[in-house]
């Protein structure tokens, strides 16, 4: 077995009936490649560009999860294909992930990431905002989009009990909304992505269904600029 089909099979074992989503960006076809032979087809790419070209170049039971930050303008070029989007952070983009869904013939399966780690820098809803675009008119108005669930990602940090503190606080949000009396039709909250290399552990005991892989799959990634 190879490294990789070897690591993911070690993660699979301690992932139980979480999804695992190898997180494959910067790494070669070849990598993806191993994993898909050892009976792997879900990964997950942060930049456009990347995941078409990859879209385009393996086998096409592949499910692509786009996990970046997307920029509306670029929304049409995976909205034919793209298996979830884990990183909804506008309403505006919301709506332009359905006008690119309708004229694809298609509902979008999508995810409100929220923003729960204390860094500035990283993008997301607040809990506010997801609540509101959850339950609004608006959004029940969008027919070619499918909200699933909810993603975050946790603090960058050595402090374990930091980041459960935030997945928990996640989880307890995500049973909420499930249970919301005014939640809108075209959402339901079925996935709750979080959890990475350095933190599933972690995400899992705190109710995580889905997780997002790469170093620990695929080794260190190095990036040339
Ligand atoms: C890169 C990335 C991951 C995977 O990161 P690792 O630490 O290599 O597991 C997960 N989620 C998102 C949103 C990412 O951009």
């Amino acid at each position: 077995m190879s490294d990789i089909a070897k690591n993911l099979a070690d993660i699979k074992q301690e992932a139980g009936d979480c999804i695992i989503v190898a997180v494959s960006k910067t790494k070669p076809h070849e990598d993806i490649l191993a994993a898909y032979e050892s009976g792997h087809t879900v990964f997950g790419e942060n930049k456009v560009q990347e995941l078409t070209e990859k879209y385009e170049a393996l086998p096409k039971d592949i499910e692509w999860h786009m996990l970046g930050h997307l920029q509306r303008n670029k929304v049409k070029y995976i909205a034919g294909f793209v298996a979830l989007i884990h990183s909804v952070d506008s309403f505006k983009l919301l709506k332009e992930i359905n006008k690119q869904g309708k004229k694809n013939n298609r509902s979008v399966p999508c995810l409100l990431q929220v923003h729960i780690a204390d860094e500035e820098s990283k993008f997301g809803l607040s809990y506010d905002e997801v609540a509101e675009i959850l339950t609004s008119e608006e959004t029940q108005a969008l027919e070619s989009i499918h909200i699933k669930g909810l993603m975050g990602l946790a603090t960058n940090t050595d402090d374990s009990e930091k980041v459960r503190g935030e997945f928990k606080q996640l989880k307890a949000f995500f049973d909420s909304q499930k249970h919301h009396p005014e939640l809108i039709e075209n959402a339901d909250m079925e996935i709750l992505s979080m959890g990475m290399s350095g933190d599933y552990p972690i995400a899992i005991e705190e109710g995580s269904n889905m997780i997002r892989v790469g170093s620990k799959i695929f080794g260190a990634r190095t990036y040339q600029n």
